[in-house]
């Protein structure tokens, strides 16, 4: 804790941006994973506020995914026009993710997708982007929202354009 408090006080002496709001500037919301090697951000070199991310493991589109996307369709619209057209969800998977490690564990993939895992591309990340793209286009609640999809590659650190909005 230490080490983060004192990178808050130096963040807040020289970067801190009073001025940004709850809504991403770039009207884009990244789902990625956990992993600290594919930090958003970082890896798609943006600033502040710029977008909206939402982390879990390996970056799918499971049901809960769903679920936080409504729910923050919903908190838009209360300062504003909401999550529609003119916004974009990047689906941003990457190489040697760790959820291959339990491709084999039916016992925690199942309840993390509400499914059966053997149809959701575990092993393979263009595959599970591609998946997961064709999950959000096909979700009546997100309606005219663009929907793309990447693949950082972690021994390079370029991403791949997997499907084009
Ligand atoms: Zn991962």
């Amino acid at each position: 804790m230490d080490v983060l408090v004192d990178g808050n006080r130096r963040f807040a002496e020289t970067d801190f941006r009073p001025d940004l709001t709850m809504r991403p500037s770039l009207a884009t919301i990244v789902i990625s994973c956990f992993d600290p090697r594919v930090d958003p951000a970082v890896v798609l070199g943006v600033g502040q506020g710029e977008i909206g991310v939402l982390r879990n493991i390996a970056g799918r589109v499971t049901p809960r995914t769903i679920e936080e996307l409504v729910m923050l369709r919903e908190i838009g619209r209360s300062v504003g026009p909401g999550i529609g057209p003119g916004w974009e969800i990047v689906v941003l998977q990457h190489t040697q993710c760790g959820i291959t490690k339990i491709e084999d564990r039916p016992d925690l993939l199942t309840p993390y997708f509400d499914a059966d895992p053997g149809g959701k591309s575990v092993t393979e990340p263009h595959s599970a982007v591609r998946h997961d793209v064709a999950v959000l286009r096909a979700e009546t609640q997100l309606a005219g929202v663009a929907v793309s999809g990447l693949v950082y590659d972690v021994t390079t650190g370029l991403v791949e354009v997997v499907a084009r909005p």
